[in-house]
């Protein structure tokens, strides 16, 4: 399998994703526009709170190509940030409010700079997490010690595990993830991640493997504990449920399996204005493997960048951040349906 970039799909062109997020299904059904449904609720436009996290993509390179990916990422992506680009993130962060940085990717791990980048941001005295896949830890012997640089670094470890089973898990990553992951995840428990009273945190993510909303998260957080400790001797802290947002691949297999009118529907009708104050992008930005700056890790897919004014890391301002519009759009329902949807999990 390609990424949709280099398979020349049409939906790798983020123009053509926002409308047909637009177009489709919205005029088709008379659904409301998400702009609408937020002035309903009194929310729009939508205003930023505190930002303490900086959300930032370091290169869309990864070992896996999931199916559902949002990043449209895979071996065959080059795009990484630079250090010189991370010395800027450096000094925008040095001195500021903003206490979390949240790497993602990608596999951030395949980043040349990766093990660099943490160990300067930890030397400002930033809470660094990795949203780390599991499998790169084994995929090559020069990761296996990432367990340990983790620990030196006292990195928040945030992991993807679609299921508790080979068989879900391997539908939605490839062949033979599961069992790279229960191994990563051995590892990790054997140096303290995920063990009560190590200060060391180990959090899941889990994800649908269709076109259908996350049950639950504490039902499916107790599920994941007990078949991960009765069967693998595994633990972890907590579980985050994620709904799968409509960008990229996510889209691409929701349309071509004939699922989009329907589930966008549903989330349409699950919009919740309680989840929608809580959104992620009222505290956090996100920043791109080339310094451009983003609401969230969507809207960075969907090329919805800042006002140039403020649009790169070298601009960043704090003041015109914090005074910004949030840019919404049909997308942003995934976030804000039923329960709320964050990287941190339900947002309610
Ligand atoms: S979902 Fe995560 S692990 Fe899978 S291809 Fe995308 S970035 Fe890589
Ligand atoms: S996709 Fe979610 S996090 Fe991003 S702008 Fe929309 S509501 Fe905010």
């Amino acid at each position: 399998m390609k990424s949709l970039k280099a398979s020349g799909h049409l939906l790798s062109d983020s123009a053509s994703q926002i409308k047909t997020l637009h177009d489709q299904v919205f005029d088709k059904l008379q659904l409301p526009l998400f702009d609408q449904k937020m002035e309903a609720a009194s929310l729009y436009p939508l205003k930023p709170a505190r930002t303490t996290t900086m959300q930032i993509n370091v290169g869309k390179m990864c070992n896996q190509i999931c199916k559902h990916c949002h990043v449209d990422a895979g071996p065959d992506r080059k795009e990484i940030m630079t250090r010189h680009t991370m010395q800027q993130c450096l000094d925008k962060l040095a001195g500021s409010e903003i206490t979390t940085v949240d790497l993602t990717g990608g596999a951030p791990e395949m980043n040349p700079d990766f093990r660099w980048f943490v160990a300067e941001l930890t030397a400002i005295g930033k809470q660094v997490i990795v949203r780390c896949n599991l499998t790169i830890i084994v995929a090559n012997p020069k990761y296996h010690d990432l367990p340990d640089f983790f620990k030196q670094h006292q990195v928040e470890v945030v992991s993807s595990l679609p299921f508790y089973n080979a068989d879900k898990t391997d539908r939605q990553r490839g062949k033979g993830v599961f069992e790279d992951s229960v191994k990563a995840l051995r590892m990790l428990n054997t140096r303290g991640y995920g063990v009560e009273g190590s200060g060391l945190i180990l959090n899941l993510v889990y994800n649908p493997n269709g076109a259908f909303m996350p049950a639950p998260q504490q039902g499916l957080q107790r599920q994941f504990k007990k078949a991960l400790h009765d069967e693998f001797g595994i633990v972890f802290n907590e579980l985050f449920a994620i709904t799968n947002i409509p960008v990229s691949r996510y889209l691409d297999y929701l349309i071509s399996s004939g699922n989009y009118d329907g589930y966008m529907e549903k989330l349409v009708n699950a919009f919740n204005p309680i989840a929608a104050s809580g959104v992620m992008c009222r505290s956090m930005v996100s920043v791109g493997w080339d310094g451009s700056l983003y609401d969230c890790d969507f809207n960075q897919m969907l090329d919805m960048q800042f006002d140039p004014a403020y649009n790169h890391i070298s601009r960043y301002d704090q003041e015109l951040i914090d005074n910004r519009e949030i840019k919404t759009g049909q997308h942003c329902y995934g976030c804000t349906a039923g329960a709320g949807s964050s990287c941190g999990g339900n947002t309610i």
